[in-house]
């Protein structure tokens, strides 16, 4: 095998593609969170295309290794010492078979990004998120976590002196498979969200609690 190249500790990965399905589906393997990479880079395309001009610096990070411990995001939230982080991540469609409702939450692709309650998810800066939803007419769904989220939000909140952070989700079906599917509308509503939220954002945003 050596002479093939493939050693111990060699990287591998499975060969299946990109499939679309009915009714906006479509199928994939690893759209967690590869999704999220495109879908951070659609906001900047959306940026640069409507020429908005932001009152700060905006910084777009795909972190790495957030299966592993988050500890992309533990990195560069150290390095830039960001003022607010907006993080967005695949969340289970609870309709998945195996996937238990009650524990995560009444969540399924098609209906918009899902927006959680978290210890590390900043109330004020969700309140403005879901001002935004509600004012652009984006659908979204509600979880409520009570320890960590799972995603990169816990490493910005927590980072530095604390940053306020804000989760926007998106529910994906059959997660950590090689058939793991999403919705086109999330996809569309999930990016709108995150868009309108930085463009709704100043150096004013108050988000103090007192
Ligand atoms: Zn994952």
């Amino acid at each position: 095998m050596e002479e093939l190249g493939i050693h111990i500790g060699a990287v591998v990965t499975y060969q299946d593609g990109f499939d679309e399905l009915a009714n906006g589906n479509y199928i994939g393997r690893a759209f967690d969170n590869r999704i999220g990479g495109f879908m951070i880079a659609e906001v900047a395309r959306l940026l640069r295309e409507n020429n908005k001009k932001l009152p700060f610096g905006l910084y777009i990070v795909n972190a790495v290794q957030e299966e592993i411990g988050l500890r992309g995001a533990e990195m560069i939230a150290r390095r830039i010492k960001p003022n607010i982080a907006i993080v967005t991540d695949v969340t289970h469609d609870t309709t998945t078979p195996m996937i238990n409702k009650n524990i995560e939450g009444d969540v399924s692709t098609g209906k918009g990004p899902s927006l959680s309650y978290a210890p590390a998810v900043h109330n004020k800066l969700l309140a403005l998120v879901e001002d935004i939803a509600k004012n652009k007419k984006i659908p979204v769904q509600w979880r409520a976590l009570s320890r960590s989220t799972g995603t990169d939000t816990d490493s910005f909140a927590y980072s530095n002196d604390g940053c306020p952070s804000v989760l926007i989700s998106i529910p994906l079906r059959y997660m950590h498979t090689t058939v793991e599917m999403l919705h086109r509308d999330d996809i569309e509503n999930t990016i709108k969200l995150m868009y309108e939220t930085v463009l709704t954002l100043s150096p004013k945003t108050n988000l103090n609690y007192l």
